[in-house]
This record gives C-alpha cells, structure tokens and sequence, in this order.
C-alpha cells in the first residue's frame, strides 16, 4: 500500500512522512479510526514509507525491492498479528496468524477498508467469535527478537488489538515499553476505547479522521467494476457518513434495496399489518447481519433527518433529492415525539444485531414496539 492509493487524509501522510524526516518515529504507535477508516491503509502505507529505499517528499517509491514486497504484502520485516478462530485443523490457541497469512494477504488486496465481520466470513468463520489468543504475545515477542533481514525497521502491525485475550495484551506490555531497537508497533484500532490502559499509555495515538464526502464520491465514481450515476454517489456518500467499507457495499447493492425495505416496513407497522411483518422478519433474518446493520442504521438516519426537517427547513438541503420527498411526507404522519420514542429502539437493536442476537425475534419485535408508538 503507498499513501497514493488513499484518498484525502493529506494531514496525516504529511505528519507521519515529517515523522520519518525528522527521525521521530514513535516506536509504539496507535492508528485509531473507526470503521471503514484508513487506519489499517495508512499503517500499511506508512511501514511501506518506513522501508523504502527511495522515499520521497509526499510517499514511497513504489519500484523499489522493498516496496515491490511491502506492496505484496510479503515483506520480512512487516509482520502481522490479527483476530483468528480455531479451524478443523488448528485448536484456539494454535490458530495463530501466522498460519493465516495467504488468507490475509488476500484479504487485505480486496478488502482494506473491510472490518472483523468481513474477516470472519471471508475466511468461513462467519458465526465465530474472533479473537487474538494468548499464545500470539509469545509470537510476537519472539518474531521481534530477530534482527531485521532487509530492512532498516522492524514493523509489527496488530490489526483490532481491541480483540486481544487479556492474557495477550498482558504478555506484549514489556516489548511495547521496550522494543528492540528500529522496531515500531502500529496498533490498528477501530475501538480504542475498549483497549487496556496499559496498553493505550504504552502508545502515541494517531487519530485518522474518517473520509470526507468528496473522498467517498470520487472513489464511487472512479471504480471500474461499477458505474453509479453522480446522483447515487452523492446519496452513497452522504449515507456512508465516511465510512469507505459501507459506501463500497452500497455501491455493490441494487439500488436503495435497504430504502426500499425500509418503507415497506414503515408502511406494514402503521398499519399494523401483523402476517406482512412476520414476513418481513423473516427476510430480514435471510438477508444476512450486513444487510441487517445497513437497514438499521439507515432507518435511525432517516428517522434522525425526519425529526431535524420537521425543526429546520433548512436542514434538508443536505438530503438528496430524491429522498426529500420521502422525509417530507414521513414527518407528517410520524410526530417529533413520536420519533424520539422510536430511534432509541433502533439504535438498541442495532447494538443486539452487533451481538449476535436472534434477528426474526428482535425485528419483530421491534416492529411491535413502532406499531405501538405509531398507534399511540
Ligand atoms: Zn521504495
């Protein structure tokens, strides 16, 4: 990966590019972005810069021997330690990264915005919990007391250490304190929040904005394999609210399938069209938890726009066409009040969705609980 291949973010390739310049570079550092972010991107392209044998004022060569690898993703001095599950062939504690790294590598060619979820069913663990074990701290401790093989840094990058067994996190804090020399950690985090303090005061944090709207759209837009119109990729954008790994699944979908859904589900629960909404859940429940988290959170965001429309007429103008119409007509019949009970009902059963909860049940009933509000 070079800074190149990122779109915007021109503040942070300049401070990490000006870190190496000034031979700054922190030796433990936590890239934290959320979801959908360049954090992992930019890690990848930093410890390219980091290695090249020509870099230059704003990246990385690119042609380089050392670049050719980092760009594979195969170079020796770049190691990775990310969430696994146990396999028909390796127990938990022996499902290491290591034994994953063609996997990885694929992964991170075709997914590099993607997220655990997008690991997991990419691999085939789909309904496993990922986590990074214990026996990965004695890797990683291990695979840094080698000296570099080609390289002048050593570079260990843990993607999600917000997944780390404790026993694991507790068995890196002295290697994190104290690295050998020219080894740097890059810590990529979505959730820095839940990361153990011992570990977050270990590191300098690097905040990675998400992306902006202009970023989103360009790169809608620049891809080969789809053609999206300026109007969608304004509606992508905006509805991705920066972050990449959703706009490129919106991209990817048949147009509004989710708005669509959305609608229909609205008009079955004012109506309280109880055998429609026992259908419904079960679509729901078909269509997978992507599908699922999307329909959520773009209700709530729908439902959010609808209650500030009714407040401020000027507010819409963000809203693309072609959903005004929609927001318009919603607000009428669905009061600010109204609205209020039901966006803390979606945001929790997002937050069930997120935890494996049973879908059929959790959307039924929370198309209940809407019916009731709508009917009050
Ligand atoms: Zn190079």
């Amino acid at each position: 990966m070079l800074f190149s291949q990122i779109p915007g973010l021109t503040g942070v390739k300049k401070q990490l590019i000006e870190s190496v310049k000034s031979n700054h570079v922190a030796h433990a550092q936590l890239f934290a972005g959320k979801e959908g972010s360049a954090n992992l991107a930019m890690a990848l392209a930093f410890s390219t810069y980091l290695n090249c044998e020509n870099p230059g004022e704003e990246d990385a060569c690119g042609v380089c021997a050392s670049c050719q690898k980092n760009m594979k993703y195969i170079h020796p001095d770049v190691n990775f330690v990310f969430p696994t599950s146990a396999t028909t062939k390796f127990k938990r504690e022996d499902a290491t990264s290591e034994k994953f790294l063609v996997e990885w590598r694929a992964f991170l060619k075709k997914s590099i915005y993607g997220n655990v979820a997008d690991w997991a069913m990419d691999f085939g663990w789909e309904n496993k919990q990922l986590i990074i074990p214990r026996q990965e701290s004695r890797n990683i401790v291990k695979a840094l007391s080698l000296k570099a093989f080609e390289g002048t840094y050593k570079v260990m990058i843990i993607w999600l250490p917000e997944t780390m067994n404790v026993n694991a996190a507790n068995g890196i804090l002295k290697i994190l304190e104290e690295p050998p020399k020219n080894t740097i950690f890059l810590l990529v985090s979505n959730a820095p929040n839940l990361l153990l303090t011992t570990i977050t005061s270990r590191t300098q944090q690097l905040n990675i904005p998400s992306f902006s709207d202009d970023d989103i759209f360009n790169v809608t837009k620049a891809l080969e394999e789809v053609q999206i119109t300026d109007d969608r990729a304004s509606q992508i954008a905006y509805m991705a609210e920066g972050n990449m790994r959703l706009a490129l699944e919106l991209v990817h979908e048949s147009d509004n399938e989710t708005d669509d859904f959305f609608k229909n589900w609205m008009r079955q629960c004012f109506t309280y069209n109880f055998s429609e909404l026992v259908q419904l859940a079960d679509e729901f429940q078909k269509r997978g938890k992507g599908f699922q988290k999307e329909l959520l959170d773009a209700s709530s965001k729908t439902l959010r726009e609808t209650l500030i429309s009714t407040q401020n007429v000027d507010a819409l103008s963000r809203v693309p066409d072609a959903e005004k119409g929609f927001i318009e007509k919603f607000g009428s019949v669905f009061s600010s009040e109204k609205i209020m009970e039901v966006v803390p009902k979606i945001s929790e059963a997002y937050y069930h969705v997120e935890r494996n909860a049973n879908p059929k049940i959790l959307f039924l009933d929370l198309s209940l609980g809407i019916a009731k509000v709508a009917r009050s």
